[in-house]
């Protein structure tokens, strides 16, 4: 057996990456909103058929624009899944919102829409699903419950890019999306984000929030002679290296899914028989639920010990990672945040889930290593 390491992930360039960010500098054009994050930002209107697409230096800034775009007041409760990353509730925590920790289902570990309706309060303010592992979630439920309830729907699609939900693409359903091009994402600039806007209201103030507070954009579209601070806002726009970055992978974005697709269904037909002995559980994809591959996770059976597993990969120089501690037993989520019902979905199946290597160029060959491993320490 070769000794050769396997990472966890490989960031991928498609190639154009450098060449792309040497026009941006000839064409002396560095700061942000340039032609290329035009270019991306048309890229990304197109794609999901938002609004309008705006460029932010992440997800964690697209999410916090929706925050201040929704403008959550202290004590305003945004029902959210624990089972996330940080930056779901941070982004309405810094506004002084509560998060309001509801239980994941079982098959897909997205926000249960089942449990929702019971977390609303008069507080209530705003749904922020999380289409985790590029799965949709429930979103027709989701949309009605909100509609009902006069509630924003916020989609942490982070990992959500080329998947889609009944044929509509993620992101573009709620009435704000925030996507991810961070390292770890399928399509990247090291970190980048976009926030998506759906909702024709919110579009004109969300370029403001995104440009310091000011009517900047439509400055430059000449629709105002001077432009002036307008209201709260930061810097969430990233530079033009970045989005020249960005645009050579975005060009390639459906090639890239291609390829991740093939490695997420050669580990889902070589675990099937593992699956089938009860020694694991593989990832449940909806039938009416298009996923982009964003990661290959099992779920492993109760009895067994996952630091076993864990450990049998690492000396085999394989890299393995599980994820996340649910929010609500993280210090800053019991501070900020509460539960609503029982978290006994988020906390059994974040104790059982492993990720395996996942990345473009990762060979079947490596991928058949992985499998031995698990095949070797399970069965
Ligand atoms: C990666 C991720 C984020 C944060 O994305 P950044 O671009 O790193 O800020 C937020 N939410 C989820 C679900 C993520 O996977």
């Amino acid at each position: 057996m070769t000794s050769e390491k396997i990472q966890f992930n490989r960031p991928h360039m498609t190639g154009k990456e450098l060449y792309y960010i040497a026009e941006a500098k000839f064409g002396n054009m560095l700061a942000g909103d340039g032609p290329f994050t035009k270019r991306c930002h048309q890229w990304l209107e197109n794609a999901s058929g938002c609004n309008k697409a705006l460029l932010t230096h992440s997800c964690t800034a697209a999410l916090e624009m929706a925050a201040l775009l929704l403008e959550i007041q202290p004590g305003d409760e945004i029902i959210m899944p624990s089972y996330t990353f940080v930056s779901t509730a941070n982004a309405f925590v810094l506004r002084g919102g509560v998060p309001v920790f509801v239980d994941i289902r079982e098959d897909t570990l997205n926000l249960d829409e089942r449990l929702i309706e019971a977390a609303i309060t008069s507080r209530t303010r705003a749904i922020v699903p999380v289409h985790y592992a590029g799965v949709a979630c429930e979103m027709d439920s989701i949309l009605t419950i909100a509609k009902r309830h006069n509630l924003h729907v916020v989609e942490d699609a982070a990992q959500g890019i080329m998947a889609s939900y009944k044929g509509r693409p993620l992101g573009s359903l709620g009435s704000l999306g925030a996507l991810s091009f961070h390292e770890t994402k399928n399509v990247i600039s090291g970190e980048g984000g976009a926030l998506l806007v759906n909702d024709p209201a919110l579009v004109r103030r969300a370029e403001i929030i995104r440009e310091k507070g000011t009517d900047r954009s439509s400055f430059f579209r000449g629709e105002v002679d001077k432009y002036t601070w307008q209201e709260v806002g930061s810097s969430f726009l990233p530079g033009e290296l970045i989005a020249a970055f960005l645009w050579a992978q975005l060009e390639e974005a459906t090639g890239i899914t291609e390829q991740r697709q093939v490695c997420w269904q050669h580990y889902h037909d070589a675990l099937a028989s593992l699956e089938k002995k009860g020694l694991l559980r593989r990832p449940i994809i909806p039938a009416y639920c298009s996923h982009n591959a964003h990661m290959y996770y099992i779920l492993l059976d109760s009895q067994i010990d996952r630091q076993v597993v864990l450990d049998a990969l690492k000396s085999a120089g394989i890299h393995s990672v599980f994820h996340y501690v649910p929010l609500h037993s993280s210090p800053a989520g019991q501070r900020y945040g509460r539960v609503h019902g029982s978290m006994a979905v988020t906390d059994r199946q974040s104790e059982r889930l492993i990720r395996l290597p996942l990345w473009v160029g990762l060979t079947q060959e490596q991928q058949d290593r992985v499998i031995a491993v698990l095949v070797a320490v399970l069965g």
